[in-house]
C-alpha cells in the first residue's frame, strides 16, 4: 500500500499553486491518492472570506476527475477548530498501518511551532515540505532542530515507516497565492489561468470575492 498524501488548507480560493504541487509530490513521492481537506474554521487564520460550502465546491470543481484526487471534507463537517492533529488522529485510527503523508507549504511549515499539539503531528504522520518560492528551510532554533533529527531525502523512507519523517521537496515555483488571487478579483481583474476554468466559473457565478480581500 502507498503511502496517502493528506493536503489541508483553507482553499480560498484553490489555484495551480495547489493543484501542481499536489500533482508533482503524486509522482515523486509514489503517493496512491491525495486528500484534499479544505479547512472549515481554521485556527490560525483570519476567517476565510468565501464560504465553507463555495471553498469546498471549488475544490471539487478544480479535482474534476483526476486519478488520485479526492476531496475529504470532515473538516468542515466537525463544529469547532479544524486542528491537523485532531484530522490525523481520526485518519490515524481508521488506516492504522497505512503511511500518511501531511503535505504543507514551506511558510506553513514554518509556522509549525503555532499549531495546535504540533509535537504530535510526526507520531501521526510524516511531513511533506513543499519548497515555496520565497522562503528558506530553517537552520536553527526547534524547526531546525526537528529537520536535524527527523529529516530525510529518501521516499523510501516514506514509503517503509508510517510516520515520523519530513521531506522537503522543490516543487514548480508557482507564485500563486490565494490572497493575491482574491485581491485581483477584487480590484476588477480576470483570474484567467491561475486556477482551472472551472473554479474562475464559480467565483464569476457566485461574486464571491468581489468585495473584500
Ligand atoms: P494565502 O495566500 O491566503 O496564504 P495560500 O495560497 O497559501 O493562501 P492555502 O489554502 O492557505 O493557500 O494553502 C494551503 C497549503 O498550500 C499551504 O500549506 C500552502 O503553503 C500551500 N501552498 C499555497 N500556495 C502554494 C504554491 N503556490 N506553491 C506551493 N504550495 C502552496
Amino acid at each position: 500500500m502507498h503511502p496517502i498524501g493528506i493536503f489541508g488548507g483553507t482553499f480560498d480560493p484553490i489555484h495551480y499553486g495547489h493543484l501542481r504541487t499536489a500533482f508533482e509530490l503524486t509522482q515523486a513521492l509514489r503517493l496512491s491518492e491525495v486528500r484534499f481537506m479544505p479547512a472549515g474554521n481554521p485556527p490560525h487564520r483570519d476567517i476565510t472570506v468565501a464560504s465553507p460550502e463555495l471553498r469546498l465546491q471549488m475544490v471539487r470543481a478544480a479535482i474534476g476527475q483526476q486519478p488520485g484526487f479526492n476531496v475529504d471534507d470532515r473538516e468542515m463537517r466537525r463544529a469547532g477548530p479544524s486542528y491537523s492533529v485532531d484530522t490525523l488522529t481520526e485518519l490515524r485510527s481508521e488506516m492504522p498501518q497505512r503511511s500518511l503523508c501531511l503535505i504543507v507549504g514551506m511558510d506553513a511549515f514554518l509556522s509549525l511551532p503555532t499549531w495546535h499539539q504540533w509535537q504530535n503531528i510526526l507520531t501521526l504522520s510524516h511531513l511533506i515540505v513543499a519548497h515555496r518560492p520565497g522562503w528558506r528551510a530553517p537552520a536553527k532554533g526547534p524547526l531546525g532542530e526537528l529537520l536535524v533529527d527527523h529529516g530525510t531525502g529518501r521516499v523510501d523512507d516514506l514509503h517503509e515507516s508510517n510516520s515520523g519523517r519530513i521531506f522537503i521537496h522543490a516543487v514548480t515555483q508557482l507564485e500563486i497565492s490565494s490572497t493575491e488571487v482574491r485581491k485581483l478579483i477584487a480590484t476588477g481583474r480576470d483570474p484567467r489561468y491561475l486556477m482551472p476554468d472551472a473554479v474562475r466559473d464559480i467565483i464569476q457565478q457566485s461574486g464571491c470575492y468581489l468585495q473584500r480581500a
